[in-house]
């Protein structure tokens, strides 16, 4: 897959469709894999900031979430055609992860929240397992870590605002052992309501 670079960062041209393939082989081949949604927000906050900028181009996948995006790649001759929103990737996953039986572990928000998501998500995804949930404000990295290896999970969305969050990812899915790992903000307050 060639990448597209709009001011410097990168965005997949991927629709949902090859996205989720390409994801449903990253589970099954046991790749590690980072998703990362870019709006011409993100993209602009990293003309200013190098570090961010290092930090999105990180991702594995950097999936084009902004009609800006779209216009960017198509006056640079790209083939970006399609919108996937970070909200609408997670539930994506959450489909896939239901129909293949992955497992699936929620980190972050505060106490409680990532449990009535799980609730929620149960009741929306006949048969997804999610394997656990954790808040975002425990303090013990390691002891999250753990929690995340001991459940087996396959897919972790980590909820604890940008780029907190993907820092976080970044930082600790080497000693992770899902594949797949998506930043997804305040998701989790809005899924639980
Ligand atoms: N949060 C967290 N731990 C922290 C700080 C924030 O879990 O140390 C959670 C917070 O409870 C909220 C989410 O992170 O659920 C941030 O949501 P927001 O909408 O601000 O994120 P954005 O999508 O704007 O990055």
């Amino acid at each position: 897959m060639q990448k597209e670079t709009i001011l410097g960062v990168d965005v997949c041209p991927y629709n949902y469709k090859q996205l989720m393939q390409e994801v449903d082989r990253d589970i099954k081949e046991k790749k590690k894999s980072f998703c990362v949604a870019i709006n011409p927000e993100k993209i602009m906050k990293a003309q200013d900031d190098p570090e961010l900028k290092e930090l999105l181009n990180k991702a594995t996948y950097q999936i084009p979430d902004g009609i800006g995006v779209i216009v960017a790649s198509k006056l640079t001759k790209g083939n970006i055609t399609e919108r996937i929103t970070g909200v609408d990737l997670m539930l994506h996953l959450c489909t896939l992860a239901a129909e293949k039986g992955y497992k699936v572990f929620l980190y972050g928000a505060k106490p409680g929240v990532a449990n009535m998501a799980k609730q929620e998500l149960e009741k929306q995804y006949n048969g997804i397992q999610i394997v656990g949930t954790i808040d975002g404000y425990e303090k013990d990295d390691e002891k999250v870590v753990q929690a995340i290896n001991r459940s087996g999970a396959d897919i972790l969305f980590v909820a604890k605002g940008s780029p907190t969050q993907e820092l976080w990812i970044l930082e600790h899915m080497n000693r992770v052992n899902a594949s797949i790992y998506q930043g997804v903000g305040g998701s989790f307050d809005v899924i639980s309501g």
